[in-house]
């Protein structure tokens, strides 16, 4: 640093500069957070990764918890996408209408996977 006086303008832009950067930082640790809540996971874990990582956790939010999201849709409604109406088949036990998601029958017990019947 040089011994001369700096202007006030310029102490001005230096502190413009800094609550800009601090406000797209906590940005980036909210926004991480609230990506990770809607993918459920911890919202305050990955809060505190994005105070400590910033726009790296940004990033990092972005590639993840996309892919993530996706995952967790397609467990929770099974594949190709028909996301509100889950596939149903008959029970060979009861004859009832399960979801095919279902590893077993809701009334009767009896195992729902395709082909292998004990
Ligand atoms: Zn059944």
């Amino acid at each position: 640093m040089s011994s001369a006086a700096m202007s006030s303008n310029d102490t001005m832009m230096v502190i413009a500069l800094v609550s800009f950067a601090v406000l797209g930082w906590l940005f980036c640790a909210f926004y991480t957070a609230g990506r990770a809540r809607a993918n459920g996971r911890n919202y305050h874990l990955w809060l505190t990764i994005g105070l400590l990582l910033g726009p790296i956790a940004f990033v990092l939010s972005l590639v993840l918890f996309r892919s993530i999201g996706e995952r967790h849709r397609r467990q929770r409604y099974g594949e190709g996408g028909k996301y509100d109406v889950p596939e149903m088949m008959t029970c060979p036990g009861c004859g009832e209408s399960v979801p095919r998601s279902y590893g077993s029958c809701q009334f009767c017990g009896a195992s729902l996977s395709r082909g292998k019947r004990k």
